[in-house]
């Protein structure tokens, strides 16, 4: 707390504790582990929600791998991306013969997801396979396939572990739900805010 305002007082709920993260982050590494050993794999984290998670992940990997990151936007308003997705040139690293795991943060109407494996099967990888934390299953608006995934979560911004609203939370350990009342009415007036603040 600064000056008597309590930053966590947006927050609803903590929905993933450090606990629950930290033992299915481990059991994906396990499963992840067992299904690269003996290639030659590149963990591609998608910018910037995926940070923190990628950075625990790889600790948990036991086995040789290289760690790189792109960065991938989606315009309009905050709650939603309306399938135009950027991705930013200079990032890719060389993906040719590769065996790439995109790792995200969650996946909700799914383009960003099949956008960014579009991308990937263009770059020539041996292989590719997604791991994502969190799956918005009810919000799909396009199949895509996550080959590894954290948990199934309900139809609430979430926040925290790498999410952030507006550019906050990003460094909570847990993720949380954000009060209705904090985001919603707000999508008119803050969506231009949000778009600049650009790699999700
Ligand atoms: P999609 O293209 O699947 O609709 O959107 C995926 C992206 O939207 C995610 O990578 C994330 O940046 C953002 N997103 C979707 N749901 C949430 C949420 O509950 N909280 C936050 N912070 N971002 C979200
Ligand atoms: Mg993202």
């Amino acid at each position: 707390m600064t000056d008597g305002v309590d930053w966590l007082a947006d927050l609803d709920r903590v929905l993933l504790p450090e606990s629950v993260l930290r033992q299915r982050v481990r059991e994906l590494a396990q499963a992840i582990a067992a299904d690269y050993a003996g290639k030659d794999l590149l963990v591609l984290g998608v910018l910037t929600g995926s940070f923190v998670f990628v950075a625990d992940l790889v600790r948990a990997l036991d086995l040789p791998l290289e760690v790189g990151f792109i960065s991938a936007s989606s315009y309009g308003k905050q709650s939603a991306s309306n399938g135009q997705v950027t991705v930013l040139e200079g990032l890719w690293p060389e993906l040719s013969g590769r065996d790439v795991l995109l790792v995200e943060d969650i996946v909700d109407s799914g383009h960003t997801l099949a956008h960014l494996r579009q991308e990937l099967a263009r770059r020539g990888p041996r292989s590719v396979a997604v791991c994502c934390l969190l799956d918005k299953t009810e919000r799909r608006e396009v199949p895509v396939t996550v080959e590894y995934l954290g948990f199934s979560v309900p139809n609430e911004f979430l926040v925290g572990y790498g999410l952030d609203y507006a550019g906050r939370f990003r460094h909570l350990p847990y993720v949380a739900a954000l009060k209705a009342e904090a985001y919603q009415g707000k999508d008119e007036q803050s969506s231009e805010v949000l778009d600049d603040v650009g790699a999700e």
